[in-house]
């Protein structure tokens, strides 16, 4: 899992190097494609979901007021933007499934502090997650960052159990009471990743079936790390400074 996280991650440092104004998302989704068929992986999202209308894509690419499940395509991106790339690997047996959000070249200081403190509230999250503790600690800790903040947490999707398949038990959401829900045992692994929009927390799915977006338009976040419940301390299988590297910012450097 360690493995096909870093992929994950890798991948998204790739994209990463292309993203600029003028570019199309369709070019973004190949990128990541060959890239990932070149180190012996397969996209986890491509095919996925239901048979008459499955995911068409290897990355989930949402522009903007989309939240998740975007789909690349003829867009081509403008300096402002802002964009969520989820991407989703199958190697050696596991997935790894990792999320960030992008600025394309400059965003407005409103924005930014939406982009920082949704990942803050990841690590928020991922402190939670140790042996002993509940599922309800994660969700809580999330929630309240980012209310905090008076941003809206996405009821409608969730973080996740992780493995040897895609979406697993138990669910992983951004919002709840601490000390509810299942408990956490040392060795479970989980994809915590909070959707968060700068006005309502309400969402609509577009008629492509797919697409996530909010209901009011405001801008939304998306950050995906895949952990290890541990004790005393999770692990964290994923990293995004392959990405920033890239991006020369370090997003979650910068305190709410
Ligand atoms: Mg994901
Ligand atoms: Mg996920």
């Amino acid at each position: 899992m360690r493995e096909s996280a870093q992929l994950v991650c890798r991948t998204h440092a790739e994209v990463a190097k292309k993203i600029r104004p003028g570019i199309t998302t369709a070019e973004l989704d190949r990128v990541a494609d060959e890239f990932i068929k070149k180190h012996d992986g397969k996209p986890s999202f491509k095919g996925y979901g239901p048979k008459n209308n499955p995911f068409p894509a290897t990355l989930c690419i949402s522009v903007n007021e989309q939240v998740v499940h975007g789909f690349p395509g003829s867009y081509k991106l403008q300096a402002g933007d802002i964009v969520s790339i989820d991407c989703g690997i199958h190697k050696n047996g596991y997935h790894g499934d990792v999320a960030y959000t992008y600025v394309v070249e400059e965003c407005s200081d409103e924005v930014l502090q939406l982009l920082r403190t949704t990942v803050q509230s990841l690590y928020d999250g991922i402190n939670e997650a140790v042996h002993g503790n509940k599922i309800g600690d994660i969700s809580h800790a999330i929630q309240s960052r980012c209310e905090n903040n008076g941003y809206g947490v996405v009821r409608d999707l969730v973080g996740h159990g992780l493995g040897k398949s895609l979406h697993e038990n138990p669910s992983v959401p951004n919002y709840g009471k601490k000390g509810r829900g299942e408990r956490l045992r040392s060795g479970m692994t989980l994809a915590v990743e909070p959707m968060i929009s700068m006005g309502d927390y309400h969402v609509d799915t577009l008629d492509d079936g797919w697409t996530v977006v909010t209901a009011d338009g405001s801008p939304a976040a998306h950050y995906e790390h895949d952990i290890v419940v541990r004790e005393g301390e999770a692990e964290i299988l994923s990293s995004f400074e392959y990405i920033e590297e890239i991006t020369k910012i370090s997003i979650d450097k910068v305190t709410a």
